[in-house]
């Protein structure tokens, strides 16, 4: 393959590039694909500046300088699209590296560093591996952000595509020592810019599916995860240890009442997200429905299943909606059931609910284990209380609940 060959492919990439940058930011409106597109456009455009000039169409001084100006700001807007891809959004100083890239082409003017081919080659991709550079590290430090396949695809092509400008980089400044033939390093070139537009578009792509399976699996109001997902999240197997929470807020229905459906909805986000607080990274959680919140957990005992549904009893007991007269204080109910191995999933939550139905019987705002189904039976009042029931606040009205 003749370089003249390589060189046109190379402008090829830039344009397909182009292409899929602008088609997907047309699609998906993501922030940075539009610099991008525009600067593998002016790539494309330095690089047919280039051959147009290598033809002697153009006086010398002109298109090199020219090509030059257009290629480096190119990169610059290329890098620039890339970390606000990367980073999903927009700051003031991402025109930082625009307005380095048109100073540094006064300052090669100025120097006349373009009039020498070998020169401004060797300062052209010394420019680009830097710029290359800067975006594998962004890239790299938003993949601990947020691990999606598609940047360590798009990390790699960079990573490449910075060492084989460097590679040309140093065959310009000593040609007897280049470790790569030009050509063929403007071929692996070519592969890298084909390879970055694949994985931007893949990256987009992957970013909606998360964003989508994220939507299906989280309520909408509270923000925390559905009853599908709950349910779905939830080992098909039980083993010792594993406990139910199941949770109602108390006379939620006076709160809605009394204070309207909105005033109801702040109140059920907040509740939620003071249990989900209060529940920890490692529970399963989920609103099973209207103001009923279930939580699974692993490795408990009797004892610190009630302890954790106690503690999330008090801190949904600590918040206040409103203020003054109309200060709401809500509170929750919570049945409590740990496998004794004799049950599945389904039978574990069927007695969490069971011990709910106590709690709400025994006045609310309180927590009940599930003691067996005697113990149920035995129990047609809250005044048996298991060592559960003792952790409760007592109150017996929701209106006592909201302070007067
Ligand atoms: P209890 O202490 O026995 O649980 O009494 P409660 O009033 O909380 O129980 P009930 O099940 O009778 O009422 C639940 C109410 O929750 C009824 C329904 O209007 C309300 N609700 C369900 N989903 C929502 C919601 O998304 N937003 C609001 N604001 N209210 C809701
Ligand atoms: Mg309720
Ligand atoms: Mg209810």
């Amino acid at each position: 393959m003749d370089l003249a060959t390589v060189l046109l492919l190379h402008k090829c990439s830039f344009i397909v590039g182009a292409i899929c940058c602008f088609y997907v930011r047309w699609r998906s409106r993501e922030p940075g694909l539009d610099f991008l597109a525009i600067g593998d456009g002016l790539l494309a455009v330095a690089s047919t500046l280039a051959g147009v000039g290598e033809q002697g169409i153009l006086p010398y001084e002109i298109w090199t300088l020219a090509s030059f100006s257009i290629g480096v700001t190119g990169y610059a807007l290329m890098t620039t699209g890339l970390i606000q891809l990367s980073r999903r959004g927009r700051k003031r100083s991402d025109c930082l590296l625009v307005g380095f890239s048109l100073i540094f082409s006064v300052v090669v003017g100025w120097m006349h560093w373009y009039a020498d081919n070998q020169t401004r080659a060797a300062i052209f991709n010394a420019n680009t591996a830097a710029f290359l550079g800067i975006s594998c590290i962004v890239i790299l430090r938003d993949f601990f952000l947020d691990r999606l396949p598609a940047r360590l695809g798009l990390l790699a092509s960079l990573a490449a595509a910075m060492g084989f400008s460097t590679l040309v980089t140093v065959g310009m400044i000593f040609p007897q020592y280049g470790p790569v033939e030009p050509r063929y390093a403007f071929f692996m070139l070519i592969i890298c810019h084909f390879s970055v537009a694949l994985f931007v578009v893949v990256l987009v792509q992957e970013r909606a599916e998360t964003q989508l399976r994220s939507l299906a699996n989280t309520d909408a109001l509270t923000g925390i995860p559905n009853r599908q997902h709950f349910l779905a999240s939830l080992p098909s197997e039980l083993r010792g240890g594993d406990a139910f929470i199941m949770i109602d807020i108390d006379h939620f229905k006076s709160i809605n009442d009394r204070y309207g459906h909105e005033t109801g909805d702040e109140v059920l986000v907040g509740v939620a997200q003071a249990i989900a607080t209060a529940a920890g990274r490692k529970v399963t959680l989920g609103r099973l429905g209207g103001e009923e919140f279930a939580l699974f957990l692993r490795d408990q005992t009797e004892e610190t299943a009630v302890a954790k549904a106690d503690q999330i009893r008090r801190t949904v007991n600590a918040l206040a909606f409103g203020s003054g007269a109309e200060t709401i204080v809500p509170s929750v109910s919570a049945g409590v059931a740990v496998w004794r191995g004799d049950c599945n999933a389904q039978k574990l939550r069927d007695q969490a609910d069971q011990a709910l139905y106590l709690a709400k019987r025994g006045g609310r705002d309180r927590v009940e284990l599930y003691a067996g189904p005697q113990s149920m039976e035995e129990r047609p009042s809250s005044a048996t209380a298991t060592t559960a029931t003792q952790h409760s606040s007592g109150s017996e009205h929701p209106l006592g609940e909201l302070a007067a």
